[in-house]
């Protein structure tokens, strides 16, 4: 069995890793590379083998950097199955559809320059009628339970990391390679701990935190807390870019047990997506992979909603609420403020400094979230200049990924590891966590994209 490298190396963006055994090509992935927009249009859509010599996928879970250029795969002639497990396949028809919307609408707003500047139209890299094939081609399987691919056989185990989310073992030819795909944190509210792998030749392992650690999550929620508390105080509102799914679900629950607890203002709380509205509906419909604590609160009520929560669905709505001038918390897409409805929050609350942005996820390098996390005093939004005044808070405790401590933690207790490879983290990270592993004495090392192992 072979391994090849190709996406979410020496990035967090973009995962797709390829098998090769008994003449058999399988990928493990096939994210969405999210980044300056040509460049990434560019690599999505050369994927590194022909479409149709691909026989099967294996899909570690639904957020976009994971499944987001499974269209392109399909729509260059690919016809094998896409394995994932159930709530992963209810999670990528939301994602891929609302793709494919973002797409068409980015695509637009490119050709009206276009137009202007004599240039032909541009395509958008694929269209709904390639999500409704991908989506046809997506094949459940449980945690747990083994099928066959090619001359392999392959099963999932909970990742922990968002509803569905899975760790993958590939055996073939009396090898046995690990992928963590993204790997979660022990103790969240709503989702299961990750599972422990068995022993791995050769494991591949996310390092996003590889070289840091979260601060416990009593005290993100203390910090959510007086973050909420302050910014009422003040007149202001708390703005929290977050993804759709996963993030949004802990945050709307977190803040469901301190109006409980008596311990936030009783403002209203938005979340003004509709997509995570419609994936608050998903987990809704898959209490199975909900952890303990939840799963005590569904069986009394909604675990993510509660008066004074609304969920926003309609543009017209949503403008309603960037126009309404009222104390109140926000969570909007995108999680790293590169797109969607929290840039038409951030354009009118940016300079305001009775406001708060709250930041609860990783902020990748070259995004607008992160240029304000670093304190920048003037950003661009929508491509005009906005100074910079609102207060700018951070709480990485919600984060749905492990970080270093748990990262090691988790490969520890993997009975044997041959040696492991470190992807899907910036090179800092990355290079941390190879070198704390190689410490644990099992030899890590940081992939080059296109580099192929024997495993
Ligand atoms: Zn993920």
């Amino acid at each position: 069995m072979r391994l090849i490298f190709h996406g979410a190396v020496r990035t967090v963006t973009g995962s797709l890793h390829i098998v090769e055994a008994g003449g058999a090509l399988v990928y493990l992935d096939c994210g969405l590379f999210q980044g300056a927009r040509e460049a990434a249009l560019a690599w999505n859509r050369r994927l590194p083998t022909p479409a149709r010599d691909v026989d099967a996928v294996i899909l570690s879970h639904a957020h976009l950097d994971h499944c987001g250029n499974l269209p392109t795969l399909v729509a260059g002639g690919f016809r094998g199955p896409i394995y994932c497990t159930p709530a992963t396949r209810d999670l990528t028809a939301l994602v891929l559809r609302d793709a494919a919307k973002v797409a068409r609408h980015d695509v637009a707003i490119v050709n009206r320059l276009r137009r202007r500047q004599g240039l032909p139209a541009a395509e958008p890299l694929y269209g709904v009628r390639d999500v409704e094939r991908t989506l046809a081609r997506l094949c459940a399987v449980p945690y747990g339970r083994t099928f066959r691919v090619g001359p392999g056989a392959a099963r999932f185990v909970d990742a922990g990391h968002i509803l569905g989310s899975a760790s993958v073992v590939f055996e073939a030819g009396g090898r046995r390679l690990g992928f963590t795909g993204d790997l979660g944190r022990p103790g969240t509210a709503i989702i299961r701990d990750p599972d422990v792998l068995p022993a791995v030749d050769l494991l591949v392992t996310e390092s996003t935190y590889g070289d840091r650690d979260h601060e416990s999550r009593e005290h993100a929620i203390d910090r959510l807390a007086s973050v909420v508390g302050e910014t009422v105080a003040r007149g202001g509102r708390v703005l929290i870019p977050a993804f759709a799914v996963g993030r949004t679900q802990e945050l709307a629950y977190a803040l469901r047990a301190l109006r409980e607890a008596g311990r936030v203002p009783e403002v209203p709380v938005y979340v003004d997506s509709p997509m995570a509205t419609d994936a608050t509906a998903i987990f809704r419909r898959h209490p199975e992979g909900f952890g303990g604590e939840a799963r005590t609160v569904l069986r009394r009520r909604d675990p993510f909603g509660f008066r004074g929560l609304r969920y926003v669905r309609t543009a017209r709505e949503s403008r309603a609420l960037v126009a309404r001038d009222e104390p109140c918390v926000v969570i909007a897409t995108s999680g790293m403020a590169e797109s969607g409805r929290i840039l038409a929050h951030l354009e009118r609350y940016v300079g305001d400094p009775r406001s708060t942005l709250l930041f609860v996820g990783y902020q990748a390098e070259h995004t607008l979230g992160r240029r304000l996390l670093d304190g920048a005093p003037e950003v661009r939004i929508y491509g005009e200049p906005h100074h910079v005044a609102i207060r700018i808070a951070r709480v990485d405790a919600f984060s749905a990924h492990a970080d270093r401590r748990e990262l090691l933690a988790w490969i520890r207790r993997i009975p044997e590891v041959g040696r492991a490879f470190c992807v899907h983290g910036d090179e800092e990270p990355a290079r941390a966590l190879a070198r704390a592993l190689t410490g644990a004495r099992i030899p890590a090392a940081v992939p080059v994209v296109g580099q192929g192992e024997a495993v």
